[in-house]
């Protein structure tokens, strides 16, 4: 087929695509580039509308209404799920209040995603009509860079996040708050039949952006693990460690989240309003992940630092928002115990899998409060003030 044919081709298939009583929300951008058109137009001769619960306008950034969307072209590869549940994860705050830049409009948030097999692609293998699974904060790759290759996806630099990102073709990716997603096998995970799927939800994100810097840095027996801010990532991290044989410190200020975080299996709770707190464990941990996402320069991250091993290792997983930076360390905060400091970006399919099979084979369940899909802006105002224990899951209500 010559290019013009082909584009021409496309054009009527993509217009079949894109034609819908309702007005679109966003406009297509054709024509596609050549290796972006791998669907099949006899699969989808009508468009397909997905519902879910959006982000109209930034000033009211909790208050989502119900719109229709049009989700990407289904692919040999893809899966279409059903969407049963969604976690309530961080990211959706900061991309809804806009602290993260500009999001597009209208936006479904939700990236802790599990729901049913509806329909699958001819070229997928992994899954069937009926099978329950589950998506994170990722939903594509290139799947043929070095790092895809090594089981490292989640750094691909091509990586297409869950909402608020766009496929090669120009639609809108939307998130789980929704009816249902479209996603490519690789970024479906399946749930073991012993794990619910009210908890299976925030292990797509929350779990597994926490374990996959456990795993990667050694957490396990005689291991030292602190976790900074126990929020829904800081509570699965350590669920994660102790169930890895970790011994775990935990940090907080909160005072009334002692009694669960003890409940949760850590070994030390250390509160941080005491500005001593960091002297007694000097060079004492292994490995010491915050999950905050707020640091501010009133932060003392050097008396965090100074609590590290020798080599040991600050890793960071939460994202503030823009103008967050991290606190001004000073050479003298690394050099003195060598420690090391970096991050982690959710994880790979490869540890998704580990991180279900750990829940499944410990009856590891998290700490989380249920609520109707239809009152997301209540977790998501709550999760932002702080006040929820430890991570809200809504359910679907969208008829
Ligand atoms: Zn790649
Ligand atoms: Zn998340």
């Amino acid at each position: 087929m010559t290019s013009t044919l082909l584009r021409a081709y496309i054009i009527s298939c993509v217009g079949d695509l894109w034609s819908s009583k309702t007005p679109l929300p966003f406009a297509p951008k054709i024509p596609l580039a050549p290796t972006n058109h791998r669907f099949s137009c006899g699969m989808a001769t009508k468009a397909v509308q997905f519902k879910g619960y959006a982000l109209t306008d930034p000033s009211k950034w909790n208050d989502l209404q119900v719109i229709e969307f049009t989700p990407k072209v289904f692919e040999p590869e893809d899966v279409e799920i059903a969407i049963t549940h969604c976690g309530v994860c961080g990211s959706d705050v900061h991309t809804l209040t806009q602290g993260w830049g500009e999001s597009k409009l209208p936006l479904v948030v939700g990236h802790e995603i599990v729901g049913t097999v509806t329909r699958v692609g001819d070229k997928v293998t992994e899954f069937k009509i009926g099978d329950r699974v589950g998506v994170g904060a990722q939903r594509g790759s290139c799947l043929q860079c070095r790092e895809c290759k090594d089981d490292y996806e989640n750094y691909c630099p091509r990586s297409i996040n869950t909402y608020n990102s766009q496929y090669p073709d120009g639609v809108v990716a939307q998130g789980g708050y929704s009816t249902a997603i479209r996603v490519h096998e690789r970024f479906t995970l399946p749930i073991p039949d012993e794990i619910e799927s009210r908890h299976a939800a925030s292990m797509m994100c929350a779990g597994l952006t926490v374990y996959s810097p456990l795993k990667t840095h050694g957490a396990g027996p005689g291991k030292k693990v602190g976790i900074m801010g126990i929020g829904g990532l800081g509570h699965y991290a350590i669920l994660w460690a102790k169930a890895m044989g970790a011994e775990v410190y935990a940090f907080t200020h909160d005072e009334s989240k002692v009694e669960d975080i003890k409940k949760m299996g850590a070994d030390h709770v250390v509160n941080t309003s005491d500005k001593e707190f960091h002297k007694d464990l000097a060079r004492t941990l292994d490995i010491l992940l915050s999950t905050r996402d707020v640091f501010g320069d009133s932060t003392p991250l050097g008396d965090y630092l100074s609590m590290l091993y020798v080599h040991g290792r600050f890793v960071t997983v939460g994202i503030p928002d823009a103008d967050d930076t991290l606190p001004p360390l000073h050479a003298f905060d690394l050099v003195p115990n060598g420690c090391l400091m970096g991050g982690s970006k959710i994880g790979s399919k490869k540890e998704c899998l580990e991180m279900l099979e750990l829940a499944r084979s410990k009856s590891i369940k998290p700490w989380i409060e249920e609520l109707p899909m239809r009152e997301v802006g209540k977790a998501l105002r709550n999760l932002k003030n702080n006040a929820v224990r430890y991570r809200y899951v809504v359910k679907q209500d969208i008829a």
